[in-house]
């Protein structure tokens, strides 16, 4: 066995050797009963790997649940002692890596909002100097790759050697379909850079909401993610934070089993073809072509909505003509064809206009 084999061979829980790599549970800690009923309930899918839950957590707006804090570990400690699951909890900073590892918590991982900040992430990184237990690290809120790898070196520095990438998406100003956009090609970027590492997917703060979860973790798999964090809890529209993307462990267990998981792309030669990587480019951008179209059939409908309220005519004759002049202007930048993008333009505008049309055939 050489240097890099003993190396893998001590790696627990974040290897290639296992997929999925199941990580799961609650995004707060909330009571005792609901860490420890949880837990049991996820054992009992026998889908689960790895437990999940938020003691710290960072808020977009002030006033929201922050978390339940250190009291929240010892519940934790119970839900393992029932279960046998290790544990996993967030980090923000050196005084919470402290506690975890007084409470036993067996892996760490870093929050997107923490990723953004090399301070943070280098402070956590100091506290963990010494202690080399395993830490994943969330992609940052904004979609940059570079800053995603700074912080996993970071860690690396520090001397931990069993280390992961979570993809939880990117924020966005108008994205009306996922509460965090993909963007598919960061995370595929990552594998190429670090294929020594693993890369899970965590489909629930992707998608915020339940509905989409299935294709996403899916999609996750059919990329060769090496695993899915998802959140779980036993009442999901009554969680403290995150209600709203939250699933029974029952239909987390159902979600797993019903997953495909395919051989793996390096296994299969043919499938490595530079025709391959391009039609699996394509594919990302038709995905994206669609969800943009999606988004603006929302917004369009909202203007319906607003024309309607305020006794409009649903065509603005000067408002489309100038779109379409706007949109031909663009395409000639982009030495694309004028004809190709009016019938486009016309096609999308159709649509919009039916959308309208519905809303104002609509009684309110
Ligand atoms: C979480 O996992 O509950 C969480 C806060 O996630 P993120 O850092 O991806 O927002
Ligand atoms: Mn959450």
């Amino acid at each position: 066995m050489n240097a890099t084999q003993a190396q893998e061979k001590e790696k627990t829980w974040l290897t290639k050797e296992k997929r999925p790599i199941v990580i799961a549970g609650p995004c707060s800690a909330e009571t005792e009963e609901q860490v420890i009923e949880t837990a049991k309930r996820l054992k009992a899918t026998n889908k689960v790997d790895i437990y999940r839950a938020g003691i710290w957590k960072p808020r977009t707006r002030p006033n929201s649940f922050e978390g339940i804090g250190v009291q929240g570990l010892p519940w934790l400690q119970k839900a393992k002692e029932e279960t046998g699951f290790p544990l996993t909890v967030e980090v923000a900073k050196a005084s919470h890596v402290d506690l975890c590892l007084e409470f036993g918590i067996d892996m760490l991982w870093i929050g997107a909002r923490t990723t953004v900040n090399p301070f943070a992430v280098q402070e956590i990184a100091d506290a963990l100097r010494g202690v080399d237990i395993p830490i994943m690290v969330k992609n940052p809120i904004n979609p940059d790759l570079s800053l995603w790898l700074g912080g996993i070196e970071r860690i690396e520095k520090a001397g931990v050697r069993e280390i992961g990438g979570i993809h939880r998406g990117f924020s966005n100003l108008s994205e009306k379909f996922f509460r965090n956009t993909p963007q598919w090609k960061i995370p595929l970027e990552f594998k190429r850079l670090r294929p020594d590492l693993p890369l899970l997917n965590d489909p629930s703060h992707i998608c915020g909401r339940r509905d989409i979860l299935q294709d996403v973790g899916q999609k996750a798999m059919d990329l060769n993610f090496d695993g899915l964090m998802i959140e779980s809890h036993i009442d999901p529209d009554n969680a403290w934070s995150d209600a709203k993307q939250q699933i029974t462990p029952e239909v987390l267990g159902a979600m797993i089993t019903e997953m495909v998981l395919r051989v793996d792309y390096e296994d299969v030669p043919q499938l490595q073809s530079e025709l391959e990587t391009l039609r699996d480019e394509i594919n990302h951008i038709d995905d994206e072509i669609l969800n943009l179209l999606s988004n603006r059939m929302i917004v369009s409908r909202q203007i319906g909505a607003y024309k309607k309220e305020h006794n409009m005519t649903i065509l603005q004759q000067r408002r489309w003509e100038s779109i379409l002049d706007k949109s031909i202007t663009e395409a000639r930048k982009r030495n694309m064809s004028e004809k190709f993008i009016v019938r486009l333009i016309n096609a999308i505008h159709d649509e919009s206009i039916d959308q309208q049309e519905e809303i104002f055939k609509e009684n309110t």
